[in-house]
């Protein structure tokens, strides 16, 4: 077992699920380290299939992997697709953990999600609610799978002795994200909406549910960082919460998404969507003791999501 701090200067790092938001922002992040960055499409290897997995392992043969890589969606997506969600992510893990530890990894960070702790955890949630009480209904088929994937990493890690350890991030938004309304997270999807309302001259904004869910929001270019800050300097069987400290209303994130694209309308909330789990905030003084913080506030990590959609996503 490798212990911290890992250096990956001159190491050869699989980003796993590189086209994805987070792992396009986990590439541009570690172009910062002076490590050799390997990536490969969906076209070429299927995570979901053990051989394509093997063989890609057995050839490139990485020092370190970040698994970026995850059948993701927002609360509808979650709730109509279950099989997809804890097919595609158990088998994902399983193939990427064993075949780690088969060609010998040094080091792997896997990364869950804050939805992976009880619906009723006291607030913030820290590490040690996991597996405290019931889940969320909405999204519990991907918090199972995570589950599964942070137990697998331990697993490893306690008979093996592999350095694979695990980061639990809050909700992501940033460059990158899916902005289509169907099936992406709240922010992506109002930012998309407001946009489309404004331009479209209409008069209201639909916002789902009540508008009283909290929910804690982190940058992706932070939470590149602070897996980068993770794969360096922890080594350990405890998985690590990565979140932004705050969290805020739906009702007020939509508020400041008008503001921020210049929607001047109403929000109209529509009570026959669900609301999910009433509140989402991690509690990060784990991460925070290690010596990370985020550095990129809502209102600002918002405008340059609005830019890089006006720039990218509006075909
Ligand atoms: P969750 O954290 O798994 O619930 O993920 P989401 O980002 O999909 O939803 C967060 C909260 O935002 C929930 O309470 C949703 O009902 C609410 N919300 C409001 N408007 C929207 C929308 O247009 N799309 C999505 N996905 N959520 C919305």
């Amino acid at each position: 077992m490798t212990d911290a701090p890992y250096r990956l200067a001159g190491r050869r790092v699989w980003v796993a699920g590189h086209g994805g938001m987070v792992g396009a922002a986990l590439v541009r992040r570690l172009a910062r380290e002076d490590c050799e960055i390997l990536t490969v499409g969906r076209a070429e290897v299927d995570l979901r299939r053990q051989s394509d997995v093997e063989a890609w392992l057995a050839d490139v043969r990485p020092q370190a992997v970040v698994m970026a890589a995850a059948t993701v969606g927002g609360i509808q997506a979650n709730d109509s697709r279950p099989a997809e969600f804890i097919y595609d992510n158990l088998a994902i893990e399983t193939n990427v953990v064993h075949g780690a530890w088969r060609c010998g990894v040094e080091k792997l960070l896997f990364l869950g999600s804050s939805c992976i702790y009880p619906r009723d955890a006291a607030q913030p949630m820290a590490e040690d609610a996991l597996l405290t009480g019931p889940l969320e209904a909405t999204n519990q088929w991907y918090a199972v799978a995570k589950i599964a994937g942070l137990k697998l990493c331990q697993a490893y890690r306690r008979q093996y002795g592999c350095d694979f350890i695990t980061a639990m991030p809050a909700n992501l938004y940033g460059p990158g994200d899916n902005f289509d309304p169907a099936s992406s997270h709240v922010i992506a999807a109002l930012l998309h909406k407001a946009h489309e309302a404004k331009t479209a001259g209409a008069d209201s904004l639909a916002v789902w549910g009540s508008g009283r869910p909290r929910r804690e929001f982190l940058y992706v270019e932070d939470l590149a960082d602070a897996l980068a800050f993770l794969l360096q300097n922890y080594s350990g069987e405890a998985h690590v919460n990565v979140g932004a400290g705050k969290d805020i209303a739906i009702g007020e994130l939509a508020a400041l998404i008008a503001e921020v694209t210049g929607f001047a309308g109403d929000l109209a909330f529509d009570p026959s969507k669900p609301d999910g789990t009433p509140r989402k905030l991690l509690d990060v003084s784990r991460l925070r003791a290690l010596g990370w913080a985020p550095s990129t506030g809502l209102r600002d990590g918002l405008a340059q999501t609005y830019r890089w959609y006006c720039e990218n996503a509006l075909a």
